[in-house]
């Protein structure tokens, strides 16, 4: 599914790319505090209530919840399932893969970033596809800067993750972000150098790759909402916030308190962060 957008490129002031960092905050921390509570058993309605509590107790409101009819506060899309899964009472398994996609809106501005879980011990195919998806995502970031084009973003990703021999989604996209949850531009995971719309100072956009083990191709489910790899392999999904500062790419969204819960050591981020 494509979204309509504002066919314009609405650059923000500091100010306001403060309060998008804090809006992406409120999606990081919730995204930290479900990372200990993904284990086998667990069903993706009860991390969708946790989430949809945290997100109200740091004063913010879910962003999908009633989004184009969205019935929940997360996408939660294990395995084969590519993104926009509805929660529901099926536990998680050993072995399994799951991406949680959150948004959430405080001060008006949209949050909105994701990632893919192992719960339990996984495949080391399956982490390769976990771990490379991931590093396309900070591939990707390190273009978004001014006088880049979307297409250098798309390339990059494409580029790497087709290497590795993995299908690139193409019906979903990255986009700008900002007080409604899909602006203008579109941010491809696929593209060629040089070519779209060109980056300017201020821009905030998502960007994330939708990276399949097999096949780029997927299909929808009766549900309406559901993407699914159409030869049913496994899927990945990593999304960040990024702002244009000082030209250059600046993270608004972390994986850091994702990091801590799960004891993992990072400075992938380091890069990013202007401040
Ligand atoms: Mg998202
Ligand atoms: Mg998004």
């Amino acid at each position: 599914m494509r979204f309509n957008f504002f066919n314009m490129i609405k650059p923000k002031t500091r100010e306001e790319i403060e309060l998008m960092r804090e809006s992406a905050l409120v999606v990081s921390k919730t995204l930290g505090m479900l990372a200990k509570e993904v284990k086998p058993g667990v069903t993706t309605l009860f991390l969708d209530k946790l989430a949809e509590e945290f997100i109200r107790e740091q004063g913010a409101i879910p962003g999908f919840l009633g989004l184009y009819d969205f019935p929940n506060t997360l996408c939660v899309s294990p395995n084969s399932q590519v993104v926009h899964g509805i929660p529901n009472n099926e536990p998680l398994k050993e072995g399994d893969i799951v991406s949680i996609d959150c948004g959430a809106i405080k001060h008006d501005f949209y949050g909105d970033h994701a990632y893919t879980f192992a719960v339990g011990e996984i495949a080391p195919e399956v982490q390769k596809l976990l771990d490379v998806t991931k590093e396309s995502l900070y591939i990707g970031i390190r273009e978004f800067k001014v006088n880049n084009r979307v297409g250098d973003v798309g390339f990059a990703i494409q580029n790497f993750c087709e290497k590795h021999g993995y299908g690139v989604v193409r019906e979903l996209v990255g986009h700008g972000l900002g007080k409604t949850m899909h602006e203008d531009p579109e941010m491809p995971n696929y593209g060629r150098r040089g070519r779209g719309k060109k980056f300017i100072e201020g821009m905030v956009v998502a960007i994330e790759p939708m990276i399949n083990m097999g096949t780029k191709d997927i299909r929808q489910h009766k549900d309406g909402w559901t993407i699914t790899t159409l030869d049913n392999k496994p899927s990945a999904h990593f999304e960040h916030d990024v702002a244009i500062v000082n030209g250059k790419p600046e993270l608004l969204s972390t994986f850091q308190y994702i990091y801590d819960a799960l004891g993992i050591k990072s400075d992938e981020e380091k890069e990013f962060r202007n401040v």
